[in-house]
Parts: C-alpha cells; structure tokens; sequence
C-alpha cells in the first residue's frame, strides 16, 4: 500500500519533472499530426520534434524509419494515426529485461560510476535506503579524493542506517576496495555500493583504476556479482549522452541511471542513450529524496514525456510538496 503510493506520487513527480519536455512535445505534435498528408514535410516536422527533445539525430532516425515501415506495412494515410505508432515504436525500444534487476538478488557489488556532480552520491545514498527497507544487508563504499564528498556519503549512510567503508582523502581507490570487500565478506553483505570519483579527465587513469578495482573483486570476492552502473544527468542532455560514450569506451556498463529529471527540457535523453548505448536505464531520479529514485519504468517515462494529460496540474503540484 505504502509502495503503491510512492509509486503514485514518483510517476506524478516524474510528469511534472517532464513537464518542460512535455509541453514542447504536445505542441509540436498538435501541429504535426494535425497535418493533413503523410508527406516529407510530415516526416521532416516530426524529425523536428524529436530533435528538439534531444533524443539525438540517430535515435530520431531509427524511429522514424521504423514509422515509415509501418505506414507503408499498414497503408496508413491519416498523420492522426500515426501518434500512437510513434509512441509504441519508442516503447518498444525502450524495454528493459526483467534480468536488468537480478543484481539486487545475489551477493553484489555495484560500481557506481560517473563523473563529478551527475548525483553518484545521491543514488548511492537512495538505492542504500530502499535496499536495507527491503531488508538486504548493505553497505557503503567511498573511493573518493573529495573529503567533502565522503561527509556527503556519511550523511547518505547515517540517514539510510547503513555502514561506510571510506580512507582518508587521497586514499589510493583500489584500497577502499580491497577494504570494502573484506568488510563485506566479514559481514556476510548483500549488496556493496562503491561510489567511484569521476576522474574522466585521464582515460587511462580511469580505465586502469576501474580494471584495477574489477581485479580485486573478482580475486577477492569471486562469489560477488559485479554491476557497474553509470550515472549521468538528465538537465545536460547530448552533453550526457557523450560521457556515457567515453565511459562505455573504457569500462563494461550494465545500466545507466538518469538523476535531475525533475525539471528538464530535455527528457528525451533518456531514449537517445538507450538507444546509442545498446545499455538499459535501470533507474531515473526525479529529486533529492530517498524515494525519489526508481526503476526505469518505459510505458510510464515515454507516456511522461509524450501524452496529453488534462487531469488537474494542481494535483501535481501538491504531490511534488509532499514530503516523502
Ligand atoms: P556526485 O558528485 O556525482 O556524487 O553528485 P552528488 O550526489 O553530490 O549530487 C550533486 C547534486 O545533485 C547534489 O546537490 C544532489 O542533491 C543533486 N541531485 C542528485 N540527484 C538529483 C535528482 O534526481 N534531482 C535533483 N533535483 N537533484 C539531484
């Protein structure tokens, strides 16, 4: 019931998160599929929209090639029908498999990666509360140069009443590691989440670190599943698209993680990288309280981003004061 709720109050934060995204969309779309003909200039507008919520030239592409198809399959002429086919298409490639989430069920250790400020922390932080509320032994790792950002994790840790593995700033990040999986081995842990600094600066730094940190656990802890998570920030649109490439260069990622979407123009980030990246959003983040991270839901993100609510904005308003 209290979940039910959550989830209630998550998808209305999530709207209205959207809410930029959306009212540019629902109107281009008023004008698009308004058109009379199903011609280039049909086709051109909707690239048009596409483009403008950043879902990137490939992903729009991809979507309108598989329009065409469709129209031409089905022998469509009306551009009112085909609304709902562009909404399906981009469902459909938005799915996630049930098996993105097994991680949470065995022995792991997450790798939180990303560079700084895209809200590693943050995630860390949510995703240790709602793991120990479902009753999992969990604990916290920080390989972090920023001694600030250990006090913000220890914040995270005390609220979520989890415990905190971190060394003293400058600490080399495969010790805090080699630490952390003894503790978590000692402790008989389910889930190790490592909040990894951001040094994309460096590739080659990044890459032998990260290898250096999958080394350790694997030698040490090979009973341990590794899920390597990266998160990127929804508000900065292809600019997150492109540091989830340079990560995806260096290092295996199992699944994105979107933070900032309350409040972001640009929403339809979260299809680009999907889409770009072959790698599935697992989860999204629409504010800065534990329960405002969630599973990546793609039936309810795409209709977010694309239908036209008509239920009252003020509802909305009051879900997102609620303090949850
Ligand atoms: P890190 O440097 O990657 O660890 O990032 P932090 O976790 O420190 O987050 C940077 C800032 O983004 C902080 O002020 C967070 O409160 C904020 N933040 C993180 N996730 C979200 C989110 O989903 N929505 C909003 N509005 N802010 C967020």
């Amino acid at each position: 019931m209290a979940e039910e709720k959550e989830k209630k109050g998550f998808f209305a934060r999530l709207k209205a998160g959207l809410a930029k995204t959306r009212d540019n969309i629902v109107e281009s779309f008023t004008d698009v599929f308004g058109a009379s003909h199903i011609d280039d200039d049909f086709y051109e507008n909707l690239e048009e929209t596409f483009i403008m919520a950043d879902m990137g030239y490939e992903t729009t592409e991809k979507v309108i090639e598989g329009l065409k198809q469709k129209v031409e399959d089905s022998h469509i002429k009306e551009p009112a029908a085909c609304k709902e086919l562009v909404i399906n298409i981009i469902k459909n490639q938005m799915s996630v498999d049930d098996s993105a989430y097994d991680f949470e069920n065995k022995k792991s250790v997450v790798l939180v990666i990303g560079v700084n400020g895209v809200g590693k922390t943050t995630t860390i932080g949510k995703l240790a509360a709602q793991y120990r509320q479902r009753g999992k032994k969990v604990l916290m790792a920080a390989d972090t140069f920023r001694a600030a950002a250990i006090d913000q994790l220890k914040t995270w840790a005390d609220r979520a009443q989890v415990d905190i593995i971190s060394h003293n700033e400058g600490a080399d990040p495969a010790a805090v590691v080699y630490d952390a999986v003894a503790a978590a081995k000692a402790r008989d842990t389910d889930i190790l989440l490592v909040d990894t600094a951001g040094r994309l600066h460096n590739k080659k730094n990044l890459m032998d670190e990260l290898a250096k940190m999958r080394r350790i656990i694997t030698r040490d802890y090979p009973e341990a599943n590794v899920e390597a998570l990266i998160v990127l920030d929804g508000t900065t649109g292809q600019n997150a698209l492109e540091q989830a490439r340079q990560f995806s260069n260096v290092t295996e990622l199992d699944g994105i993680v979107i933070t900032k979407l309350d409040g972001t123009a640009k929403g339809g980030i979260a299809i680009a990288i999907q889409a770009e990246l072959d790698v599935p959003v697992k989860f999204i983040g629409v504010g800065e309280k534990i329960g405002d991270l969630q599973r990546f839901d793609p039936q309810e993100y795409v209709n977010a981003l694309f239908a036209d609510f008509d239920e009252d904005r003020s509802e909305i308003d009051m879900l997102i004061g609620d303090d949850m």
